[in-house]
């Protein structure tokens, strides 16, 4: 086994389904301490089982360059998803076969945070700071994880000039592709509010149904935008229309529906919220919103060149700049500084018999080298 498989065999070793405290902690300082960098971990939430309170573990690992130097960061998360029923190998006993090892997060994301940790450590201290921004809660809420790392670097002054997410973006061959955005994400529930009767009496009642069903047609006809250079279209989705009315002879008193809209740069999740809403209270109908995340772009540039060529320079390959799939924490970080995803082959992440090849996490790790190395150096 290679150095960064067996970094990455460790860190499966230690099961840490989201959210993740402890174990895998302890297993990553123990990496990271001697190669120079000053470790700082904390815990967040209250502790209540089941609910997005529940105890998550974040780490930060600095390793300070010369004064003045430039600041790279590594990002990533060490909970891995839950691993379900019928693995050919325990899925937190790792195993080699063949090419490849198997482990829950294999892929998704410790073999990524393994070759993030070889190439630290062939960084000189000289080139520059870098550091390690690492949650053990992206998978589940990501109430209490990235968003708290980003405010124990905003606490402490710290601020990386580029930083480099490890998610899994590579599609059929290391290399292939790389995230410099991602679209955001947000649900919208609404409600239009009737009066019951007997449908022998409409005219003593107010059906719901036919208003939530205008409000519907038309935001279903909506034309959000036709996408831009680097995003495809918007899309609103209609995930749910419920009225739960079992009687032959009842008007009911209320319609509810549930929308998704992924969405890129072109609006916020307010302004689509503020859109929506416009449209339901046309019809007399109220919504509500949750926004899961905002769209980010890192415009191709300086950050995406470097990986480009650093890419290149390993595999052969031009990694094409994408944003597609669903959110990553990238949409947290880039508020601090422009981020790029970079990471494994996704075929098997969030599977069961989720496994990487061996060569590909040497390659990963030549590659994160290159990267920082560059980073460190550009101006
Ligand atoms: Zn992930």
């Amino acid at each position: 086994m290679n150095q960064v498989a067996e970094l990455a065999n460790r860190l499966i070793e230690a099961p840490s389904v989201t959210p993740a405290t402890g174990l895998v902690f302890d297993v990553m300082e123990a990496m990271l301490a001697p190669l120079g960098f000053a470790v700082h971990r904390f815990q967040r939430g209250s502790g209540e089982v089941g609910t997005d309170e529940e105890a998550v573990e974040n780490l930060f690992a600095i390793r300070n360059g010369p004064a003045g130097s430039r600041h790279f960061a590594f990002a990533g998360h060490l909970d891995v998803v839950p691993p379900g029923e019928g693995w050919t190998s325990a899925p937190f006993a790792p195993e080699v076969r063949g090419e490849l090892l198997y482990g829950r997060g294999a892929v998704d994301m410790k073999g990524a945070i393994a070759a993030m940790v070889a190439a630290a450590e062939h960084v000189p201290q000289d080139a520059g700071t870098v550091s390690f921004i690492i949650t053990g809660d992206e998978e589940g809420h990501a109430k209490h994880g990235t968003r708290a790392l980003i405010d124990f670097m905003r606490d402490n002054d710290i601020q990386p000039d580029l930083c480099l997410v490890g998610e899994p973006t590579s599609v059929h061959r290391l290399g292939d592709m790389m995230k410099i955005g991602r679209r955001g994400s947000t649900i919208i529930w609404l409600e239009v509010e009737g009066t019951e009767g007997h449908v022998a009496y409409p005219h003593l009642a107010d059906n719901p149904i036919p208003r939530m069903v205008k409000i519907l047609a038309e935001l279903d006809a909506l034309v959000l935008d036709e996408g831009t250079d680097w995003f495809q279209a918007s899309n609103l989705e209609i995930l749910d229309m419920e009225v739960g009315n079992p009687a032959s002879n009842v008007i009911p008193h209320r319609a509810r529906a549930r929308v998704s809209i992924r969405f890129n740069d072109c609006h916020t999740g307010e302004s689509l919220g503020e859109k929506v809403r416009e449209i339901a209270e046309r019809h007399g109908g109220t919504t509500k919103q949750v926004i899961y995340g905002e769209p980010f772009l890192t415009p191709p540039g300086e950050f995406s060149q470097i990986i480009a060529a650093a890419v290149k320079a390993e595999t052969g390959l031009d990694p094409e700049p994408s944003t597609s799939g669903g959110t990553s924490d990238a949409r947290f970080l880039r508020a601090v500084c422009p981020v790029i995803e970079f990471g494994l082959c996704n075929a098997t992440m969030h599977k069961r018999d989720e496994a990487v090849a061996l060569e590909d996490l040497d390659a990963l790790s030549r590659i994160y080298t290159a990267i920082a190395k560059a980073a460190l150096a550009a101006e």
